[in-house]
């Protein structure tokens, strides 16, 4: 999940890095009264989860309150890049003598961690990068190690920061390590990283992705959750510990296991060429157990997507078998009621599957068809998605 910039702030200031004032405004009178608050220069600043806002225009230098007032009402409403500003900070202004640049974040590629610094940071850092890498200083952290005194001493010598300013700006990149590791971040962006006329080192930007995998034990991270742009049907499967990603077709799927529900989505799209051009409604991953309430609460969340005409349900029967998971389906299906009210396509195979069929064919529920083969079952509920149009 990625974090708004003043989310960011709250974080650095909660680990001791050094930020400025920042409140939070949805309205230019609240701007208003946070500019007279924190006194003096301030900086409006538009919060939206993507780069580039400087350029855009979503980064203001107000003198005034009425100034304040004034970029906020500018601001607010404002469409950067496709993000709607909802929200600005109103951060104290800086001095600023220079800018500098400093990330660390989980290099994929290479099974690490890395850190990227610079003395030439601001907002043409990615034109650096490719223009002229030699200028962007790209050190490898190792994730045991981590970045102790050595490291950060390593990190500010290799960016060729001047040798009076190295103790300083190791001691912030040191906290905005702590941030990194104990937040359970993949990236702790700061840019600019500014050097005031005071000579004091201060993170006056901040991005930070925090891993949702560690949800489970960073009680704090639930509430920095962006509830106004979250899908509600996402909301609802993830109360529900379910694996779903919304998507812009018609064809709804259930399938235990990313792979076989990836491999689903190519075969729907595909068959969905010959019926109108239909395509999948959603990724919908049910996992290894499939036991009828997961099965009850993921047909739930795709049959309230207002888009979806048909269901593909594909199950591979392993541990758990298809007898087990079809008794799943059947109970699934009761537990809805009358809110199954699309036509279902099922394709079982694997572990019991013979056993699975007559448990469904049994059950002869009249929103039901069964498939044998994947191909037949994708063909079949485009082609339901298709004529319900
Ligand atoms: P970004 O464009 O989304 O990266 O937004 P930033 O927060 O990094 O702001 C962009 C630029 O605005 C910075 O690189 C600074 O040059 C400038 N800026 C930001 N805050 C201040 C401030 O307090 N005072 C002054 N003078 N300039 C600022
Ligand atoms: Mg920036």
């Amino acid at each position: 999940m990625d974090l708004f910039e003043y989310q960011a702030r709250d974080l650095f200031e909660a680990h001791g890095v050094p930020v400025l004032a920042g409140i939070v405004a949805h309205t230019p009178e609240e701007a208003k009264a946070a500019a007279e608050k924190i006194g003096g220069v301030v900086v409006v600043k538009a919060q939206v989860k993507v780069g580039g806002r400087g350029k855009a225009g979503g980064v203001k230098v107000a003198k005034t309150p009425e100034e304040a007032h004034r970029y906020a009402s500018d601001i607010l409403g404002m469409d950067i890049k496709g993000h709607t500003v909802h929200t600005v900070m109103i951060a104290q202004g800086a001095d600023i003598a220079e800018e500098y640049y400093f990330s660390v974040l989980l290099d994929r590629s290479n099974r690490n961690y890395l850190a990227m610094c610079s003395v030439e940071g601001g907002v043409e850092i990615e034109l650096l990068a490719v223009e002229r890498p030699e200028a962007l200083a790209r050190v490898a952290v190792d994730p045991i190690v981590g970045i102790d005194q050595a490291k950060a001493d390593e990190i500010v010598a290799t960016a060729k920061f001047a040798p009076e300013l190295r103790a300083d700006v190791a001691r912030t990149i040191l906290k905005l390590w702590d941030v990194f590791v104990k937040e359970d971040a993949t990236l702790v962006e700061v840019n600019p990283l500014v050097k005031t006329g005071a000579g004091e080192i201060i993170a006056l930007d901040g991005k930070v992705t925090l891993d949702e995998n560690a949800y489970f034990r960073q009680e704090g991270h639930a509430v920095l959750e962006d509830q106004d742009a979250a899908d509600p049907l996402e909301a609802k499967a993830k109360e529900n510990d379910l694996n779903y990603v919304k998507l812009d077709g018609e064809v709804g799927i259930i399938g235990n296991g990313a792979g076989l529900v990836m491999s689903t989505l190519d075969v729907v799209a595909y068959a969905g060429e010959a019926h109108g051009n239909v395509k999948p409604a959603n990724f919908l991953d049910i996992g290894g157990g499939a036991s009828a309430s997961v099965m009850a609460a993921g047909l739930d969340v795709i049959l309230n997507d207002t888009q979806v005409k048909s269901v593909f349900v594909n199950v591979f029967g392993g541990i758990t078998s298809c007898d087990a998971v079809a008794n799943g389906i059947v109970k699934a299906l009761e537990i809805l009621g009358d809110k199954e009210n699309k036509p279902l396509v099922v394709r079982l195979d694997g572990n019991n599957v013979e056993e699975g069929r007559r448990i469904l064919a049994e059950a002869n529920h009249p929103m039901v068809t069964l498939a044998d083969t994947m191909d037949e079952g994708a063909d079949k509920a485009a082609q339901l998605a298709y004529d319900a149009r």
